[in-house]
């Protein structure tokens, strides 16, 4: 028997306490940038032409985030004189205008919730982090969330990647095939906005533009608590984070003279 599984027998399996408590564990997330403000019109073209997916706006005098466009590259934080902070946590995911709330479901379902998730052209980065959700750490099954193979039996579909041209009508089918109250879950940055891939020659610019999203998660890829947060988002177990769908982020003010325009 491995050393590993024996520590495990012994001590016990840890599972998180989130939602009941927030995570501390080191590196269980990678955090967001935050929008700087304020910063001159020079910085700010700077931090623009840096970022490669253009998730970094200069509007008003802030260098604004684009959290549905951010992937994750580091490179406004380690490539340039003027870093955008770094904020941590994995509280991330919100409602988009007009999505369903968890209203949709009468509450003695919300503690059982069945999830059908789609690989839409993703790289397995996000796949990756979803599977990890059953895992002992994290384990969903405690909070009522269960995976399913079936859209007939399917609450919540959650997709990742950019929706590849190949996979628009499998997850149109998916989708039409789940019964109602149904709810959509777009889970990383190349299923909210196209991410690297999109709009290509491939993909277009992620899932909305196949069927309608409720919850968005971003990310490249969002650790586990950051997709466990909205699926309790969607569930109305947790509230959804202060952030617009499609639009910038709440900065940090960074005290440095040399900021201000
Ligand atoms: S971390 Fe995000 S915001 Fe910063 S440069 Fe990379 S993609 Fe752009």
């Amino acid at each position: 028997m491995s050393p590993w599984v024996l520590n495990g027998l012994r001590r016990g399996v840890i599972t998180t306490s989130y939602p009941a408590h927030q995570e501390a564990a080191k590196g269980v997330s990678p955090g967001l940038p935050a929008s700087l403000v304020p910063v001159t019109e020079e910085a700010g073209r700077v931090l623009e032409a840096l970022c490669p997916t253009g998730a970094i706006s200069l509007e008003r005098g802030e260098a604004r985030v684009d959290y549905r466009r951010c992937i994750h590259c580091f490179r406004c934080c380690r490539g340039t004189d003027l870093p955008l902070d770094w904020k941590p946590g994995y509280e991330w995911a919100t409602l988009t205008t007009g999505g369903l709330s968890a209203a949709a479901w009468p509450k003695a379902f919300h503690k059982s919730m069945h999830i059908l998730v789609v690989d839409a052209g993703d790289c397995g980065a996000c796949l990756n982090e979803v599977k990890q959700l059953s895992n002992p750490y994290y384990n969903i099954h405690r909070l009522g969330f269960f995976i399913t193979p079936t859209p007939r039996k399917a609450d919540i579909l959650l997709v990742v990647g950019p929706v590849t041209d190949h996979m628009r009508l499998p997850l149109q089918a998916a989708y039409d095939a789940m019964p109602t109250p149904k709810l959509v879950m777009a889970v990383g940055a190349c299923a909210l906005s196209g991410g690297v891939f999109g709009p290509s020659f491939v993909a277009r610019g992620g899932v909305k533009d196949v069927i309608p999203v409720d919850v968005e998660v971003p990310g490249f890829p969002p650790p586990p608590l950051a997709i466990l947060h909205g699926l309790l988002v969607a569930t109305g177990r947790k509230p959804p984070a202060p952030w617009q769908a499609g639009t910038a982020v709440a900065g940090s003010t960074r005290p440095s003279s040399a900021l201000a325009g």
